[in-house]
């Protein structure tokens, strides 16, 4: 599994201080609570990766990890926790809008979608601010063991439907590991690995 190495770089709150060099990197997105954590560990195979996004102070922020050969995995603030009030929304939007928007570096999107509920608004605005910039964009419908077959498929095809040509789509989950060796390829033949 070559993104196995992945380790804990640096938090970021402003493009000051994002890595600056012409490393690739891979960034994640999705709306809280919709599995990104989970998938990040799955596909690094750590238990904990992902939680140091989620302690207190670094949730709003940009989360850098590193693999052996430089190449990184960037795990972009999840949007939408309920109880955050508009202006720290506001805040975290603009944060993701300047990473996309000025990240040379950024080779893919891993987008990360409950597929029980996905295409909500967010998810629309991010496949649009990554098609502006032509940042491939690759689709997990996470949390398919919450599904049977037939409605996995169903889902996943109506997500197909909605995004055209503008992106790959695959059933994902990080309970089961359904769909990790598809997400994983995905993931390393954007960063050259
Ligand atoms: P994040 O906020 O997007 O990072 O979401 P988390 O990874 O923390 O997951 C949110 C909740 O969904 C947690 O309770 C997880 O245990 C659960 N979860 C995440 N992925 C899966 C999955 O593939 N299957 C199931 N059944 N639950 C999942």
């Amino acid at each position: 599994n070559p993104l196995k190495s992945a380790e804990f770089l640096i938090s970021a709150a402003r493009p000051a201080q994002f890595p600056a060099d012409e490393l690739p990197e891979v960034a994640f997105a999705g709306r809280s609570n919709a599995g990104k954590s989970s998938a990040l560990n799955r596909l690094t195979e750590q238990k904990n990766l992902a939680r140091i996004s989620k302690t207190p102070g670094r949730t709003q922020l940009i989360n850098f990890f590193q693999l052996t050969g430089g190449q990184r995995l960037v795990d972009l603030p999840g949007y939408g926790y309920a109880k955050v009030p508009p202006a720290v929304k506001e805040k975290w939007a603009r944060l993701i809008e300047s990473y996309l928007q000025k990240r040379g570096n950024l080779v893919g999107l891993i987008h990360i979608m409950d597929v029980r509920h996905p295409m909500k608004p967010f998810d629309e605005q991010m496949l649009e601010f990554a098609n502006a910039i032509d940042c491939p964009v690759h689709i997990l419908l996470t949390k398919a063991d919450k599904l049977k077959r037939g409605q996995q498929a169903k889902q996943r095809q109506i997500v197909r439907n909605a995004i055209g040509e503008s992106a790959s789509v695959q059933l994902f989950s990080a309970e089961s590991g359904q769909g990790t060796e598809e997400a994983r390829a995905v993931v390393a033949g954007w960063l050259g690995l």
